[in-house]
């Protein structure tokens, strides 16, 4: 029988909650500091106990899972955490494209595959003597926000780097990537890209709060003029969005040309769950800043399942259980080398 398994943090209730209703069994790599928390869930039915996830490269959790003939559900956590090429070498296999990943933590790839995909990017800009429009300046990989800070010029951004190097948020020799700020409303929209029907499901589309940027919105001009704190972008929850209908096919457009993309870019392609994220602007036209090339937290509003979902499936389907889904058929079929790698 087939397992599924994931790291204990980010989505990884609703996914392996998935898993059991599709009948598979699961697994939880679960440090010993969160143990108490996930022994909640009876869905989950073995706990693998860490200090910490690197250790799912070592022997003994590499062959429980072998054991379970576990598949591993790649999240945000597992590329916060661990290098490319950690990931690269995990030998249990990957749900998606573990490729794919590297492309995603690596500003410069990253640039390069939504071009090819033709999503609008904001302006880059390389030297900070640059900034002439309001900027957003961010740090490598996915950070989840915290760090980052607008800018309005060159010493605007000086002075604001210094002072999270001085709090010691960023460090002295870190590359910093900068990009034209995209104001409008948020949306992340979510996909799952199905190889074995080679169609793009849309799913659903979340906005994200953060920290401090929404507190400073929360208070009025004259108080934001006299505090000289840094906000940042710190990720602390999600909420959803439905979009309006006239947008839906240009929503599929882009979730196509991203899986385009990636298959000329970076074999096998985009398989399983993905995001585009970005703004739409007052005249409705969407600016991508990021895509997250796995499942992303935002889906977690959706464990009974999406509005878009609703559409196409008649049951309630979350996204865990989605992959759990083509786990499942590809395993019956024979096709799991299809849908991991
Ligand atoms: P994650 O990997 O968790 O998605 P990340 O560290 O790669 O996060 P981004 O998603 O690129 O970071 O940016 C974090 C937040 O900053 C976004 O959710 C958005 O609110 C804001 N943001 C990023 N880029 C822009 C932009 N060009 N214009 C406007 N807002 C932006």
């Amino acid at each position: 029988m087939i397992s599924v398994a994931t790291l204990g943090s980010h989505c990884s209730l609703q996914v392996l909650k998935g898993a059991k209703d599709e009948g598979l069994k699961t697994i939880l790599v679960c440090e010993k500091k969160r143990e108490k928390l996930y022994r909640r869930f009876s869905f989950i039915d073995e706990l693998i106990l860490v200090n910490s996830f690197s250790e799912i490269l070592e022997q003994r959790c590499q062959s429980t899972l072998e054991k379970n003939n576990a598949v591993m559900i790649p999240h945000g956590t597992l590329i916060a955490q661990m290098t490319s090429e950690q990931i690269e070498s995990i030998k249990t296999p990957i749900f998606g494209n573990k490729w794919i990943l590297r492309w995603e933590s690596d500003r410069e790839m990253k640039e390069k595959l939504m071009r090819e995909a033709n999503l609008p990017v904001p302006r880059p800009v390389t030297n900070p003597k640059d900034i002439n429009n309001l900027v957003i300046v961010k740090r490598q990989g996915a950070a989840g926000g915290k760090g980052y800070f607008m800018a309005a010029n060159e010493q605007d951004y000086d002075k604001k780097r210094n002072q999270l190097i001085s709090d010691g948020i960023i460090s002295e020799d870190e590359t910093l990537y900068i990009q034209e700020y995209a104001a409008g409303v948020l949306a992340y929209l979510q996909f799952f890209y199905s190889p074995l029907k080679e169609e793009v499901e849309f799913f659903g589309v979340d906005q994200r709060h953060e920290s401090d940027i929404e507190g400073l919105a929360r208070i009025p001009s004259e108080q934001q003029l006299k505090s000289d704190k840094v906000p940042s972008f710190n990720v602390i929850g999600n909420s959803p969005l439905v979009l309006r209908e006239s947008l839906l096919d240009e929503v599929y457009r882009m979730g196509e040309n991203f899986v385009e993309a990636s298959k000329k870019l970076v074999a096998p392609g985009m398989n399983g769950p993905f995001c585009i994220e970005g703004v739409y602007d007052e005249n409705a036209k969407f600016t991508s800043f990021e895509f997250s090339a796995r499942i992303v937290a935002g889906t977690n509003i959706y464990m009974d399942g999406s509005p878009y979902y609703s559409l196409l499936f008649n049951e309630q389907m979350s996204m865990g259980k989605r992959i759990a889904r083509e786990i499942k058929i590809a395993d019956a079929s024979n096709q799991l080398d299809i849908v991991t790698t």
